[in-house]
C-alpha cells in the first residue's frame, strides 16, 4: 500500500507555482491576484478561506479576503460580485459556500464572470469540462486528477466508482474520470444516497472516490484487494483526547481499509491540500486564459 501524500505533493506544486510567479515578475508581467469572499462566521468556512488566502501569500500571489456579515443582502452580494468581475487587478475570485439561507447560491454562482471563476462552478466552466475544452476545472476533482498524474497511476480501462453526487465534487469527478484523456478513460459508476446495494458495486471497483461526509462509512469488506482509494470526506468528530476537542475523519475506515489498498489518501493530508493548490493553479491559468 502506498499513501497518496497530498501534503508533500501540494508542497512541490506550490514551489513550482512560486517559481512561475517569480518568472512572471522578472519578465514584467502581473502578479496573480486571488480574492475570496466570505459571508458570515461559520468556523469551517473561516478556516478554509483563511488557509486559501494564506497559501496564496506564501507563494507570492496577491490575495484579498473580503469578509462580510451574514446580514448582507443578496443584492449587495451580487453588487460585490459585479465589482470583482470588473476589477482588472483581480484575476480570479471565489465566493465561499455555503451562503446564508436568504441568499440564492445559484444566482451568485451565475453572476461570477466565467473567466474569473477559479472555483470552476459556473455552468460555462462545467460545460467546458464536459466537452474537454479550456476552462476552469472544479478545484477538488482537479486536485485528485493531479494526484493521479503525479503518482503516474494508470486510470484507463479501470472501473471507477464515485460515491456522492454533489455539484462540486462527486458529479464533476464522475465526468472527469470518464473523459477521453489522462487521467480519465475509466468506466465510471456514480453512486449516491438512493443507490441500492452499494457494496456489490464497490466490490467491482478498481478506483473508489468517496465524497459523502460520513466518517468511517467505507469499510474493508466493501473493497477488493488492490483498490485505489481517494477519500474526499472531511468531518469533525468529537474527541476529548484532542486539544481542539475533535479530530478530522474521512469517509473511509482508514485503519482497516488502507492495508487492502494499492494507493490511498489519508485524511487529513490527502485530497484537502490538493484542493487549495488547484485553486492557485486555476488563478495562474486565469491570467494565461485572459492574456495577462
Ligand atoms: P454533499 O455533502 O453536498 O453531499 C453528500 C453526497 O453524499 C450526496 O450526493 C449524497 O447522495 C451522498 N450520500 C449520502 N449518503 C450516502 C450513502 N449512504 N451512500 C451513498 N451516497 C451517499 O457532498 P460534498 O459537498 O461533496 O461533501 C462531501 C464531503 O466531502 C464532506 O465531508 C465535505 O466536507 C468534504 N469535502 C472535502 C473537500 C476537500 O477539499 N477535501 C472539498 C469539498 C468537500
Amino acid at each position: 500500500m502506498q499513501l497518496l501524500d497530498g501534503k508533500s505533493t501540494s508542497k512541490a506544486i506550490r514551489e513550482e507555482l512560486s517559481q512561475a510567479v517569480h518568472q512572471r515578475r522578472k519578465s514584467g508581467k502581473k502578479t496573480p491576484h486571488l480574492a475570496a469572499v466570505l459571508v458570515g462566521n461559520d468556523g469551517g468556512s473561516l478556516t478554509y478561506v483563511g488557509a486559501k488566502v494564506k497559501a496564496c501569500k506564501k507563494i507570492g500571489f496577491e490575495s484579498t479576503l473580503i469578509h462580510k456579515e451574514d446580514s448582507i443582502t443578496e443584492d449587495q452580494l451580487l453588487a460585490l460580485v459585479d465589482e470583482l468581475n470588473k476589477d482588472d487587478n483581480i484575476d480570479g475570485f471565489i465566493v465561499q459556500l455555503p451562503l446564508p439561507a436568504h441568499i440564492d447560491e445559484k444566482k451568485v454562482t451565475l453572476a461570477i464572470d466565467p473567466k474569473k471563476d477559479v472555483d470552476g462552478f459556473h455552468p460555462m466552466n462545467l460545460g467546458n469540462m464536459v466537452l474537454n475544452l479550456p476552462g476552469f476545472l472544479p478545484a477538488t476533482p482537479a486536485g485528485m486528477l493531479e494526484l493521479f498524474k503525479r503518482y503516474e497511476i494508470e486510470t484507463e480501462g479501470k472501473h471507477c466508482v464515485v460515491i456522492g453526487r454533489s455539484h462540486i465534487v462527486g458529479a464533476p469527478m464522475s465526468i472527469m474520470m470518464g473523459r477521453n484523456t489522462f487521467p480519465g478513460n475509466s468506466t465510471v459508476t456514480l453512486t449516491h444516497s438512493r443507490t441500492k446495494n452499494l457494496k456489490a458495486i464497490t466490490l467491482q471497483a478498481d478506483i473508489i472516490i468517496t465524497a459523502i461526509g460520513k466518517p468511517g462509512f467505507l469499510t474493508a469488506d466493501m473493497i477488493q484487494p488492490g483498490t485505489i482509494l481517494m477519500d474526499v470526506g472531511i468531518t469533525r468528530v468529537e474527541d476529548d483526547t484532542k486539544k481542539k476537542g475533535y479530530h478530522l475523519s474521512g469517509d473511509v475506515d482508514f485503519e482497516n481499509v488502507a492495508p487492502k489498498c494499492s494507493y490511498i489518501t489519508p485524511v487529513p493530508g490527502g485530497v484537502g491540500p490538493m484542493t487549495i493548490v488547484s485553486l492557485m493553479m486555476n488563478t495562474l491559468k486565469a491570467m494565461e486564459l485572459n492574456g495577462k
